[in-house]
Order: structure tokens, then sequence, then C-alpha cells
């Protein structure tokens, strides 16, 4: 009963708060680029890149406990095409490398990404001949969660700060000179 307890606690849902605007008595009025921001961070669709043991711990994440479902993310996608969050998970052997790239060149914008675990953000303890030493050799990478491996509330606030940043997201980004630059720099056109 009190673990019940607990986890209704636990689970306790918050209710998206609405941008700022101007109200008043049946109006409401606020920027576009904010209203896209909010449906945008509370409506991202993950790819799960997961090759390793922090892959298990995704598959915690998206369990009752934790309940991934909960920021509006329940939605696997397999498609990168339908994707708009790739999380990245565990140890990219060099052979590998290119997929990844492949993965998210296919990804439509907006696109974040998400590395999650010691492996995937700087190889971790496999300091060898065949392991991606960091995966944003290859890609940009937004958000880190350190850890090995990272716990699920870990995994769950890197999918927070995602949604941050997508909610604060100047819709004129993605066409901005700087992003072209970022992506040039990765040799991605
Ligand atoms: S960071 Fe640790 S737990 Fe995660 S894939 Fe690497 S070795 Fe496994």
């Amino acid at each position: 009963m009190a673990k019940d307890k607990q986890i209704i606690k636990r689970t306790k849902l918050e209710i998206a708060k609405s941008p700022e605007g101007l109200e008043g008595p049946g109006f409401f009025a606020t920027k576009l680029e904010d209203v896209i921001g909010l449906a945008r961070a509370n409506s991202l669709w993950p790819l799960p890149f997961a090759t390793s043991c922090c892959g298990i711990e995704f598959m915690a994440t998206m369990a009752s406990d934790y309940d991934l479902a909960r920021f509006g993310s329940e939605r696997l996608s397999f498609s990168p095409r339908q994707a708009d969050m790739l999380m990245v998970m565990g140890t990219i052997a060099k052979k590998m490398g290119p997929i990844l790239r492949q993965v998210y060149e296919q990804m439509a914008e907006p696109k974040w990404v998400l590395s999650v675990g010691a492996c995937a953000s700087s190889g971790g303890i496999f300091d060898t001949y065949s392991v991606l030493q960091g995966i944003d050799r290859i890609i940009p990478v937004d958000v880190y969660v350190p850890g090995c491996p990272p716990r699920p509330e870990q995994i769950l606030e890197g999918v927070m700060k995602i949604q941050e940043l997508a909610k604060n997201e100047s819709l004129r980004r993605r066409n901005s000179d700087e992003y072209k630059k970022l992506l040039n720099s990765y040799g991605i056109e």
C-alpha cells in the first residue's frame, strides 16, 4: 500500500504551462513561435539508437515506473523520417559511425540529439582502436547525459533539457548561417 502511494506520488502529472501572452476575459494572445515551441517540446518522437547496456536503462525509462509517455514521447520511431529526437545509447563502433550518421541525415528538421551515457558521449571505458570516442565526432549533439550507465532519472532529465531547447528555439534557427556552419563543420550539407 505504501509503495502504491509512493508510485502515485512519483507519477503525478503536471499540465504543460501555456506560453507567455496577453490574456483577458475570453481571449488569449501569444506568439506563433511560442505555440509551436510548446507543441514540439511536448511531442518529441524518439529514435532509440541503442547498441548496448545503456539501451537497457532506456527500456526502464520507457516502462511504467518512469514512464516517458508523461513527456509526450511514448511514440518511438524506428524510421528516421518520423522521429525528431535521436537518442544514442551505447558503445558506437567506428564501423557503425556511417550508419549513425545516415540515420541522423535522414531525420527531418528540426531534430535534436541526446547522447546517453559515457560510451556514446566519449567512448567510455573503451579507449580502443575500434570504438568511436564520442558521437560528436560525426554528428552534432544537443545534450549529453553522463553516467555508466545513467539512471532512468538522468535520461529523463536529458529529455527535459531537449524539451527546453525545443520550446525556446527560434523558428528561424534551422535556416540561419550559424546552423548551416555547424552542419558544414561536420561535412553535412
Ligand atoms: S556507458 Fe556504461 S552502461 Fe552505457 S553502454 Fe557504455 S559501458 Fe554500457
